[in-house]
């Protein structure tokens, strides 16, 4: 990738998310978080000069290198994959902006008390696996507003702000589609409780995830390529 690639990659993915957006509503406001696990610093910091602030990655190692080769710029970084326990102490030093990956209450509890112990807080989405994926992660649906209720009684260092899910990994949209409706009623459903944040959406199905009520897309092929 260079310069001018990532602009139009980027001037691509906006005029798709903003049309999408327009659809649900001129309020409806969707935060686009670039995922750069297959690139490097630099095509990141390309990004970065088209207008790209929020970035994430799936792996604690990658985050910590790419957040310290960029730690000149005005990033925020979101970390989507799965957390080993053995890895919790390093991403809670990296300070993250997000974590979208809770995905058991028995990691929310883990990290809590590793907060804890640091005097820190940090902002989490509890993940759904909507599809019932076995090769997903993610809270059952049925039990998601349970748990999600039980992580603000017994957590009070984690500031839970949504659910974040992955669309059905089928090629069908009416089932992809299921998925992202089931996950956007356990949001509506939070949002008493505080939730405000619904991510769903990747680079093969982020407008129909915005057509079901996404507010939150996680880009990575599209948009360095
Ligand atoms: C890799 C990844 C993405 C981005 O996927 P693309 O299809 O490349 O857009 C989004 N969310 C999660 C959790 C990922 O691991």
């Amino acid at each position: 990738m260079d310069n001018k690639k990532a602009v139009e990659n980027l001037d691509k993915v906006i005029s798709k998310v903003e049309a999408a957006r327009l659809r649900v509503s001129e309020h409806h406001i969707v935060k686009i978080v670039g995922i750069s696990k297959y690139s490097s610093s630099q095509d990141v910091k390309f990004l970065y000069e088209a207008g790209q602030r929020a970035f994430g990655e799936n792996k604690v190692q990658d985050l910590k290198q790419k957040s310290a080769e960029l730690e000149d710029l005005p990033l925020e970084w979101h970390f989507v994959g799965r957390l080993q326990k053995n890895k919790i102490n390093n991403l809670i030093d990296l300070n993250p902006t997000l974590i979208q990956s809770l995905d058991s209450l028995e990691l929310a509890e883990e990290l809590n008390k590793k907060l804890e112990a640091k005097n820190k807080k940090i902002s989490c989405l509890l993940q759904i696996n909507s599809a019932k994926e076995e090769s997903k992660a993610g809270v059952m649906p049925e039990d998601a507003i349970e748990i999600y209720k039980k992580i603000l009684e017994t957590c009070p260092n984690i500031r839970l702000k949504g659910v974040m899910s992955i669309g059905a990994h089928v090629e069908d949209r009416e089932t992809i589609k299921n998925s992202f409706k089931i996950t956007k009623e356990i949001f509506d459903s939070l949002k008493v409780y505080g939730a405000k944040y619904c991510s769903m959406g990747m680079s093969n199905d982020f407008e129909l995830a915005i057509s079901c009520g996404s507010n939150m897309i996680r880009v990575g092929s599209s948009l360095f390529k």
